[in-house]
């Protein structure tokens, strides 16, 4: 009876926070550096939440990359804006699975709620949220394989790898077209679309290229992979680039990318929500209703999305966008003016490729600052990239920087 009472208070403790949270968030403010190793194997006796914070502050806090430093200019991933930090605290806390209705009777109307805001924005009729854009682009060919039956699937050798991984998976045939010298699918090069599922992307990952979505209806199912540009729709001034997306069977857009939400949070779109849904769901005897998508149990994520668009609204989220691509922008003119680089292109969708031509980039890349810009291949070549993701980067001091290293 005495030891069960522990086990209580133990597991209350455990279980309910206290003061610690407040230390949490200290530590998050402070990132203690001095580092201590972990455990080499799983310790069979706690340290307590406390001392596991102070100890775990200065690894996790301390040797991650600032995605908000103003020197951060190179992945597609963004920092993320507080109000997500204290929903996904909520989130954590509460443990809602949106496979079950009665744990999350808000977070499922949430995620309504969220997909009935933004699907206007590329006319689809609605669609769910999962982890990544590689779940949202295999659930959408999932669908075009089983509700449209298409036969194969064509992109472009630029398309994400997550194209390929999907036409893998569920076994259909994959036709990869060249891409022109802009880096888009070649037009003059696609055959015959009329059992195929076209997949045109809206912002290339290496190149940031926009395929002509005005092919967008020309095939028997087209899905759009806007896992990165989508978010231009919200701008008045940039949803013009991703004009003819309205024209696609489906859509899939990474939140975790340009609009600012932590991981994993990512959205796939249908035009025909109906028809996709009874492809692409399961019914079970211990489900209240039937598991849409390939995930089974996930998380509320659309909450900090929602609390995000709530805060700021549409506006909020294209500005930090515009000024982004202003950055990237600014970025290409600065680089245009340097005989000893060579730029690949403007910016289309904020991202802007280079290479120095008196030195290597790898040589290039040790005058930087570590994380300031990332690299990529191309037609054998390695390019230095810069992805405008980070509203808070100082471009004037990237410029600077880039002025000092090709000296
Ligand atoms: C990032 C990306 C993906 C994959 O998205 P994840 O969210 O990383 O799974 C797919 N397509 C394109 C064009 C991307 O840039």
């Amino acid at each position: 009876m005495h030891q069960d009472n522990n086990i209580m208070n133990n597991n209350n403790h455990r279980f309910l926070a206290d003061t610690g949270l407040e230390h949490a968030i200290d530590l998050l403010r402070q990132t203690p550096q001095a580092l201590e190793n972990l455990p080499d194997g799983l310790p069979q006796f706690g340290i307590g939440e406390r001392q596991t914070l102070d100890l775990l502050a200065p690894h996790v806090l301390g040797r991650a990359a600032r995605l908000d430093s103003p020197l951060a200019f190179a992945h597609m991933d963004p920092p993320t804006p507080w109000i997500t930090w204290a929903t996904t605290l909520w989130n954590a806390r509460l443990n809602q699975n949106l496979l079950h209705p009665a744990t999350s009777p808000f977070a499922r109307d949430a995620e309504k709620k969220l997909l009935d805001w933004l699907t206007p924005f590329f006319a689809m009729q609605g669609g769910h949220m999962c982890s990544g854009s590689t779940l949202a682009n295999l659930t959408a060919l999932w669908a075009a394989r089983d509700a449209h039956g298409i036969k194969k699937i064509v992109a472009s050798s630029a398309a994400h790898i997550s194209i390929g991984k999907a036409a893998r998976l569920l076994g259909v045939a994959y036709e990869q077209i060249t891409t022109n010298t802009a880096g888009q699918i070649d037009t003059a090069q696609i055959g015959d679309l009329s059992n195929a599922c076209l997949v045109l992307t809206a912002g290339t990952t290496a190149t940031g290229a926009i395929d002509s979505l005005a092919l967008a209806g020309r095939a028997k199912y087209t899905h759009v992979d806007a896992a990165w540009g989508g978010p231009l729709r919200l701008s008045p001034t940039h949803a013009h680039l991703l004009k003819g997306i309205d024209n696609a069977d489906s859509v899939a857009v990474s939140a975790h990318k340009w609009l600012f939400q932590p991981k994993d949070s990512a959205l796939v779109m249908f035009r025909d929500l109906e028809r996709a849904n009874a492809a692409i769901s399961f019914g079970g005897a211990y489900l209240a209703s039937p598991n849409i998508g390939v995930q089974g149990s996930r998380g509320a994520s659309a909450i900090p999305l929602l609390a995000t668009l709530l805060a700021w609204g549409s506006e909020g989220i294209a500005e930090c966008i515009d000024h982004s691509m202003a950055m990237a922008h600014t970025l290409a003119v600065e680089l245009s003016r340097q005989k000893n680089i060579r730029l690949w292109a403007m910016p289309d969708t904020g991202v802007t490729l280079f290479r120095p031509l008196n030195m290597s980039s790898d040589n290039f890349f040790k005058h930087l600052p570590t994380g300031m810009f990332s690299s990529c291949v191309l037609d054998g070549q390695t390019w230095v990239r810069a992805v405008a993701a980070n509203p808070l980067a100082d471009i004037d001091n990237i410029n600077a920087a880039v002025r000092a290293a090709v000296q």
